[in-house]
């Protein structure tokens, strides 16, 4: 498991809030799996959905960041 962002997808952005939402959504989509039945990786959920922001693909379980 990487534990470094990737700050390079952060150079375009300005603003707080922005940067560390593109590089924890980046992070979580390479490196995290589902807690529930250990599926890698997470599947993401099209932007702005209002649920969650990742689900996994085998037991269905939802995930906000
Ligand atoms: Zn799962």
């Amino acid at each position: 498991m990487n534990l470094n962002f990737n700050q390079s997808l952060a150079k375009n952005y300005t603003s707080g809030p922005q940067i560390i939402r593109v590089l924890s959504e980046a992070w979580v989509k390479d490196n995290g799996y589902c807690p529930n039945c250990g599926t890698q990786p997470l599947a993401d959920f099209a932007n702005n959905k209002p649920v969650a922001d990742f689900y996994c693909a085998t037991c269905t379980e939802q995930y906000e960041l």
